[in-house]
């Protein structure tokens, strides 16, 4: 299965060690595996629950762990930017109403956040599956009606998401905020 296909560019490679724990994406843990071969710049490849980066043969000599850290930082942008847009526009269909505008980016320990008729997504969900994902959005969506945590919020929420409660122990487990 190809989830993301991508050629990467990529910086000097810094000399560190190569280890590297199992790469979560959607739910799922994925090995990583590096091969060298003759290619001018990084390619990523996913499949049997492998990330697979493929590096130009110059960099055998040297360590890899930035690169690495690299790929996979653009290989979750690439994920977020497919599975958010997929998110928001599932939660416009089911609520019939939508923000302005939406950003993928890096909001540290908040998963989302909502101001201006704008929403905001941390492209981290995109480690879990995509029921989660689809929660911190249809979250969000229901503070362009709620700015606050109120009961109507609540009300709107569990409408669409019976199962709210769960979602938001989980965020609290995982050490997010929503
Ligand atoms: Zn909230």
């Amino acid at each position: 299965m190809n989830i993301v296909k991508k050629n990467i560019t990529v910086k000097a490679p810094v000399r560190s060690n190569l280890e590297r724990h199992p790469v979560p994406v959607l739910g799922i843990d994925y090995k990583v595996k590096i091969e060298y071969r003759n290619i001018k710049i990084a390619e990523l490849d996913v499949e049997n629950k492998t990330i697979k980066i493929s590096l130009p043969n110059k960099y055998k000599k040297t360590s890899n762990t930035k690169i690495l850290d690299l790929a996979i930082e653009k290989m979750y942008e690439q994920i977020a930017k497919v599975e958010i847009e997929r998110a928001m526009e599932k939660v416009r269909i089911e609520l019939g109403f939508a923000p302005e505008d939406y950003e993928i980016k890096n909001i540290g320990k908040k998963l989302g956040f909502c101001e201006d008729n704008k929403i905001t997504v941390n492209p981290e969900v995109v480690m879990f599956h995509r029921d989660f994902i689809d929660y911190v959005v249809l979250h969000q969506y229901c503070h362009l009606k709620y700015k606050t945590h109120a009961k109507s919020f609540f009300k709107l929420l569990e409408k669409h998401e019976p199962n709210y409660k769960k979602f938001d122990t989980m965020i609290k487990e995982l050490n997010y905020i929503n």
